[in-house]
């Protein structure tokens, strides 16, 4: 008997049927003999839904106020699924993210998970129940208000759940098989990846793959917590986020029904692990800096002052003549217009010539452990994004990572040759996408 968390998406529940099919699978792992946690997502589009009818009443919804509007759509879910256990005979109960003990920082929109306080979940379970909890929120450990986690947070509160009550297991369910080596939507010949290092899976969350959320996996890392992610939609065997020793401990616990992923991985061992890509970003151009000491301190510290999150940076070689530079950087679309307003403002003290806004770019990031032994991957994904026409605007890599930025409508061409070239398509078609937008 183990302690199992279940994460179910908002494409599993996204109607009443979803909503029954969750049930039932939750209910067999309860009478397979395990303790089982349930975090749920907002049902389908709702938080867009919810989204959109907030802009139409004021284009700036004051935080607070739209946090409370937004976590209100896992309330509906979590009391559905309630119901829907109930009816199959078992007992489950509901619970916010407040009274889940969820913990955060008070900046809305974006908190952060402070620690988890899981009393009342664990008294469900001493008293035999089912323990659904609204995922994505919290309550503000300081000002007492509720908070949200930033889009795809329930999968955060999932392993923070897991963590802080020692379970063997996050199961994350979503509407494709597992976790694969591109989106599906993008490349349908992209093949299912056994299991994955949490710091492959760090990259490939923090370079835009939307299957797991990035902070989950950092939480999952830092307290050995396997994730098992698989379809709610099919039976099929899914991907193991955690390293070997991790996933072994787990599998001893006999908390799961898969075959061993560690053989069935390390049969292969690729060099990369998969593409990704990300069309959230924009690339600011500062033109003309003057090549002095402390420039590049000065635009980037204001960045920093404005709580502007900086991905790539191209500073090119000044201009002999001129004793000017260029320098670009990417950073998230939503922050765009911010960072322009706070450059305009230091324009006559860094004595640069002007700014340039694009928001047409798409970066395309290739992951692999296997890079940091094998030369040449760099040259060959470059080759590859060649031959298929695409221009690169800038390049960054880490130990596992090459990363580069394109035109957006090049992005999709980008990652299939990238795939191509090192061989990552399967034979047969492997991907099924079973729901949800991809948004
Ligand atoms: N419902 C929230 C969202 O759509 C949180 C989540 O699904 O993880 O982003
Ligand atoms: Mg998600």
């Amino acid at each position: 008997m183990g302690l199992v968390v279940q994460k179910y998406g908002g494409s599993s529940v996204a109607d009443a049927q979803g909503i029954k099919r969750v049930a039932q699978r939750i209910v067999a792992t309860k009478k397979a003999g395990h303790d089982v946690v349930v975090v749920v997502s907002a049902m389908g589009d709702t938080t867009d839904e919810l989204t959109d009818l907030a802009q139409q009443v004021t284009p700036l919804p004051p935080p607070r106020e739209f946090d409370m509007l937004l976590t209100a759509g896992e309330r509906i879910s979590m009391a559905l699924l309630a119901m829907a256990i109930a009816q199959l005979g078992q007992v489950a109960k509901s619970y916010t993210g407040s009274q889940a003990g969820v913990l955060t920082t008070s900046q809305h929109g974006r908190a952060k998970i402070i620690d988890v306080t899981p009393g009342r979940i664990r008294q469900a379970l001493d008293e035999g129940a089912i323990a659904i909890v609204a995922g994505f929120q919290g309550v503000s450990q300081d000002t007492k208000e509720i908070t949200t986690l930033g889009r795809g947070g329930s999968d955060t509160t999932a392993v923070a759940l897991a963590a802080s009550m020692g379970a063997d297991v996050c199961e994350i369910y979503t509407d494709v098989d597992g976790v694969f080596t591109a989106d599906p939507r993008i490349v349908p010949t992209a093949r299912r990846i056994p299991r994955i290092s949490y710091s492959e899976m760090l990259e490939m969350a923090a370079c835009g793959s939307k299957i797991l959320h990035l902070r989950c996996v950092e939480y999952a890392r830092r307290y050995h917590i396997p994730i098992h992610v698989r379809s709610s939609f099919s039976t099929k065997i899914g991907t193991w986020v955690a390293d070997p020793e991790v996933v072994e401990t787990a599998r001893r616990a006999h908390v799961t029904d898969t075959p061993d992923p560690i053989e069935e991985a390390e049969m292969e061992q690729p060099i990369i692990s998969g593409v990704s890509h990300d069309r959230t970003e924009a690339k600011i151009t500062v033109v003309g800096v003057p090549d002095k000491v402390g420039e590049a301190a000065h635009i980037f510290r204001t960045l920093a002052d404005a709580e502007i999150n900086i991905d790539m940076i191209v500073q090119n070689v000044s201009g002999v003549a001129t004793g000017r530079t260029d320098i670009s950087f990417s950073l998230p679309r939503v922050d765009g217009q911010q960072a322009m307003t706070s450059l305009a403002k230091i324009k006559d003290t860094v004595g640069y010539e002007q700014l340039l806004y694009d928001d047409r770019i798409g970066k395309v990031s290739l992951i692999g452990a296997g890079m940091r032994t094998n030369p040449g991957v760099a040259a060959r994904f470059f080759q590859a994004i060649s031959e298929a026409g695409v221009n690169i605007e800038m390049i960054s890599t880490s130990e596992i990572r090459v990363s580069v930025v394109v035109d957006e409508d090049g992005v999709d061409a980008a990652v299939a040759a990238a795939h191509h070239a090192f061989d990552l398509d399967a034979t047969e078609v492997e991907a099924v996408v079973y729901g949800g937008t991809g948004r």
